[in-house]
């Protein structure tokens, strides 16, 4: 059977961090305030995945209140993700996703972002889609107050 997930996710932006977009380390005046490495994208697709298999959300399996994910690299909880995708026989065939924000610029690392989530989620990097776009000045995104991130995962699961 064939099924569809969804996730979204934001973060505040917040001084004396580093920027992570789909574990790629963006030159950014401005870091993401969060428990691990507050890396938006990649929440947004651990999310979009536990939504196609039904297995509940990011703040249910890593806690903002266990300091075991204290500045984790979100690519290794989206690691730990695909290994209960896998218990559950899915297999992943297409991530789509896009990151909404006003600054910075991410179109010079969409293939670096694109071939972390290849590596890791085991896709080939032409069923694996990074999309940015700005807010148009409109809201807090707007305000440049942080960074959303939206996504979809088709996956198989017999
Ligand atoms: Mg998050």
């Amino acid at each position: 059977m064939i099924r569809t997930g969804i996730g979204f996710d934001a973060h505040r932006f917040a001084r004396g961090r580093s920027l992570v977009l789909g574990g790629v380390r963006i030159p950014s005046e401005f870091g993401l305030e969060g428990h691990s490495d507050a890396d938006v994208l990649c929440h947004a697709v651990i999310d979009a995945l536990l939504g196609a298999v039904g297995d509940g959300d990011i703040g249910m399996i890593f806690p903002n209140s266990d300091p075991t994910w204290k500045d984790a690299r979100s690519l290794d909880l989206l690691k730990k993700v695909m290994e209960r995708l896998a218990a559950r026989g899915a297999v992943v065939i297409h991530i789509d996703s896009t990151v909404i924000a006003e600054k910075p610029q991410l179109s010079q690392y969409r293939d670096a972002i694109r071939a972390n989530f290849s590596a890791v989620i085991g896709l080939p990097v032409d069923r694996v889609s990074a999309k940015a776009t700005t807010p148009e000045k409109m809201g807090a995104l707007g305000r440049e107050e942080g960074i959303a991130a939206l996504a979809v995962a088709t996956v198989e699961q017999p």
